[in-house]
């Protein structure tokens, strides 16, 4: 029987789903056929290849190995021997390093061609595996390459970055523009001399530098045998979870080139002290049918409902069913693979409330077992699957999801409005009634007392963010908020809001150019506009060095004080106290926690009133200001007079408290 292959159909596979008279659908197919070797794939060495494949519901197995990407014959076809648990097994003797291959399967009367879906190289456009030495993509002094010192989650600045945005724009100065090697340039400089890619990055003082996809992907918009056109995608379409984007690679058709490539943006930025994030899509696939997994176990990998559709709260046709052992296995190898690999220090998992809390422990714990800093963090939205609910990945299971972080969107929305309703204002626009909302996301999103409390147990469990490649950014988001207020008004609500998320318990995070005030334009989802709408404008960041300037200082007051980066709740339900303060304004202090410059006590307001407004300090000391001086229209002693909208931060030393 034909898989049909429309949507929102039941996906009948008759006997393609069917193995010894089970059905991929049943939890004994897992108890049969659970495969946990650590040899799926091939193996390369110069005297042979060896190759095993799950692949239980298939009769016959065949490796076609090809001489190119393209060829329409193949070389030669090997067939492979079942083995233990549903997988096949064939060892191809000679060095086969720069061949190409496929898998083709027997399922009922169909044969399946398929690229490996552990395929670590590929050709252009990723249909068929390559075979590489993945020692020959190793840069000089790979071997010597480490991550730079990190401690706690909440330690980190994540500055989100698409490789191409970064050098596109025909100022960056970026010699490979669009390019992994792009990021990997330094003393590369712009409009007015300014330094521009990673000098300008690593100036910024941010930890992390978390890439959008740098998995191979697939989507019409992007062709790598079209470079030359203009082109351009964020990427969230996996098509070979283990192989870096070809369209990033100075040619595409070499496959070790783009891993090369990607060590070598990888090793500078490690260089600089940069830290790398890398966008994990592992709750869906590009194209259900046309996926490997499909093709090659059909029914298996993907997440159906009890009438077999196809569960979609991905809203992109499917979901990985990650729950499912094998699924799962290959989420954890794939994870690993990549940190071990190309060194890669963290990982930021797309769409993660459709994921399962197990494969997360799973993915924390063999982590850990590598180096406990690396970072993990996801979107656990609550979304619509058939994943029983006390098994999602999501915020409100956060308890049962230790070490692992989850974007704030409540956060999020209370300081700049609803991303839904484009012209809703938040607290740092004028928006009434969020300060409790903003006394939520200073405290870490924690259980901080009876009225404030959220889904975290620990504050490296949410990560605070006012921006990020999703919806519109900040500065077209107080655009439309704020009809009627001027350009320097504006101007004020966006440092505040950059403020707040710098300050803030938790894990700040970042969107490239939120430093000078990046515009789309007002584009909402700009996922496959022209690169033109994306890009990093390099002029706007000359024109807006001082805002660039205020973002570095921002960063600098959050690093130097370990009080705006409390490790535990428990610590932030003692050190962390709210002060009285007036509609429109929050207000705190951070009492009696050591470090930084010699800061006993720290109190920061968040003041978005625009008229003048008076606070009385706690009586603790000393007070004299540390940022944003500019806002004091007086101090003395505890009789703090602030005006306009932003934030300011006073402190007590510590030599001074008796
Ligand atoms: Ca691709």
């Amino acid at each position: 029987m034909a898989v049909q292959r429309e949507h929102d159909v039941v996906v009948d596979y008759g006997d393609l789903a069917v193995t010894g008279g089970i059905s991929v659908f049943d939890e004994r197919f897992d108890e049969m056929f659970y495969y946990d070797g650590d040899d799926l794939g091939a193996a390369y060495t110069p005297e042979g290849c060896k190759f095993r494949l799950w692949a239980p519901t298939a009769s016959e197995a065949h490796v076609v190995f090809y001489l190119t990407w393209d060829d329409a014959e193949p070389m030669m076809t090997l067939p492979m021997k079942r083995d233990v648990q549903g997988t096949w097994v064939l060892n191809a003797e000679g060095d086969h390093q720069g061949h190409y291959y496929t898998y083709r399967v027997k399922i009922g009367e169909d044969w399946n061609e398929a690229a490996d879906p552990y395929a670590r190289a590929v050709g252009v456009n990723g249909d068929r595996t390559a075979i590489v030495d993945l020692h020959s993509t190793n840069p000089e002094q790979w071997e010597d390459d480490r991550r730079p010192a990190f401690d706690a989650a909440v330690d980190a600045v994540i500055y989100e970055l698409h490789v191409k945005d970064l050098s596109s724009h025909p100022h960056s100065g970026i010699k490979h523009a669009g390019k992994f090697l792009g990021l990997a340039e330094s003393g590369t400089r712009g409009p007015n001399g300014i330094m521009t890619g990673l000098d300008h990055i690593a100036a910024l003082g941010v930890t992390h530098v978390q890439l959008l996809p740098v998995f191979d992907y697939a989507t019409e918009s992007v062709d790598e045998t079209k470079l030359d056109e203009p082109q351009y995608n964020w990427g969230y379409d996996p098509k070979n979870y283990n192989v870096p984007e070809g369209s990033y690679a100075t040619d595409p058709y070499v496959p070790g080139l783009r891993m090369a490539e990607l060590k070598q943006a990888i090793q500078a930025l490690h260089q600089r002290g940069l830290r790398v994030i890398m966008d994990v899509v592992y709750n869906h696939v590009f194209d259900w049918y046309l996926i490997n997994f499909t093709k090659l176990v059909p029914g298996y990998y993907l997440r159906y409902k009890e009438d077999r559709t196809l569960s979609d709260g991905s809203f992109c046709g499917n979901e990985c069913a990650s729950e499912r052992p094998m699924m799962r296995k290959f989420i954890v190898d794939s994870v690993l693979y990549w940190a071990r690999e190309y060194h890669m220090d963290g990982f930021r998992f797309d769409l993660m409330g459709l994921m399962d809390v197990e494969t997360m422990n799973e993915l924390r714990r063999r982590l850990d077992g590598m180096d406990p800093s690396i970072i993990m963090i996801g979107e656990g939205w609550v979304m619509d699957t058939v994943l029983p609910e006390e098994q999602r990945a999501h915020q409100n299971n956060a308890d049962m999801l230790p070490g692992i972080g989850h974007f704030n969107d409540d956060y999020r929305d209370a300081i700049k409005g609803s991303i839904f309703y484009f012209d809703q204002k938040g607290f740092i626009s004028g928006g009434a009634g969020y300060e409790d909302r903003i006394r939520k996301g200073v405290a870490g999103a924690i259980d901080y007392n009876e009225q404030l409390r959220h889904f975290a147990k620990e504050p490296g469990q949410t990560v605070n963010y006012v921006e990020c490649h999703d919806n519109h950014t900040l500065w077209d988001k107080i655009v439309l908020a704020t009809a009627q207020d001027a350009e320097e008004r504006r101007i004020s609500m966006h440092r505040l809001a950059s403020a707040i998320v710098l300050t803030s318990q938790g894990i700040p995070f970042l969107h490239a150019g939120q430093e000078f005030m990046r515009t789309k334009g007002g584009e909402e989802n700009s996922y496959k506009s022209p690169v033109e709408v994306n890009w990093l404008d390099w002029e706007r960041c000359a024109a807006h060095q001082n805002h660039v300037a205020y973002m570095r200082e921002l960063i600098a007051l959050r690093r130097s004080h370990p009080a705006f980066r409390l490790r535990t709740a428990q610590q932030i339900r003692e050190h962390l106290y709210f002060e009285p303060a007036p509609e429109h304004c929050v207000a705190f202090t951070l009492r009696d926690h050591a470090g930084g410059d010699a800061a006993k006590h720290i109190y920061v307001l968040y003041n978005a009133r625009t008229e003048p407004v008076q606070l009385d300090l706690p009586e603790l000391g000393g007070w004299a200001i540390r940022f944003g001086g500019e806002h004091v229209a007086e101090l003395e002693g505890s009789r703090l007079k602030a005006h306009g909208i932003g934030m300011i931060v006073i402190m007590v030393a510590g030599e001074m408290v008796g």
